[in-house]
């Protein structure tokens, strides 16, 4: 089984990650199980397709080994495309998921439901052992509640509402994996990948 180490911190992406790497025949290595340390790779890129670079690099380039990097996040229409590439520090840097759920509700208080239509947005970008890059991304349309719903997931998953009225923390893991838009990402890259394995 080949390994590839996954350029995240964040348990919950690795796992979903992994979910679906796996039956692909790639084993998922953490950038702590491989005791590398990626805390100074800066997202400093306008898009998300620069940010999952930026990080499959500093992977690829301190281990050696094939490198997978997701970034994402949640754009909301009525706010612009915000929160974006900054959905992980909207709230600032010690926020909690509560906190930036708390305040994307605020801003979305006086929008009616008609109105808070959102997309999450995923770009993932691997590079394989002989340095090739593979770049693809996922997208996931739904609306933002008026208040958090369900105990699933991670991050905005509560406020993030899919077409059969449920949100992101009331789906199993495997319904969301299949509208999810890292599991739409996640399906490109294993199309590309079959082409090279
Ligand atoms: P990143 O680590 O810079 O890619 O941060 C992405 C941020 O977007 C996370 O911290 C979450 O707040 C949010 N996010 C990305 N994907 C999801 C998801 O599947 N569910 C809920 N929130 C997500």
């Amino acid at each position: 089984m080949k390994s590839f180490i996954i350029a995240s911190n964040n348990p919950h992406k690795v796992e979903e990650l992994d979910r679906i790497l796996n039956p692909l025949g790639i084993k998922s290595v953490t950038a702590k199980d491989a005791g590398i340390n990626l805390s100074e790779v800066e997202e400093t890129g306008e898009t998300f397709a620069e940010n999952a670079r930026l990080k499959a690099q500093a992977a690829y380039k301190i281990s050696g080994m094939p490198a997978v990097a997701d970034d994402s996040g949640l754009m909301v229409d009525a706010l612009g495309g915000a929160p974006g590439v900054y959905s992980a520090r909207y709230a600032g840097e010690n926020a909690t998921d509560a906190d930036r759920i708390s305040k994307l509700l605020t801003e979305l208080k006086d929008v009616p439901e008609n109105e808070r239509t959102a997309a999450f947005v995923s770009s993932i970008c691997c590079i394989l052992e002989d340095g090739s890059m593979i770049e693809v991304s996922g997208r996931c349309n739904g609306k933002i509640a008026f208040e958090p719903v369900g105990e699933g997931g991670f991050g905005y998953d509560p406020v993030f509402v899919v077409a059969d009225g449920r949100s992101f923390a009331q789906l199993t893991a495997e319904e969301k994996d299949k509208i999810s838009h890292r599991g739409n990402a996640l399906r490109a890259l294993k199309a590309e990948l079959e082409k090279y394995y």
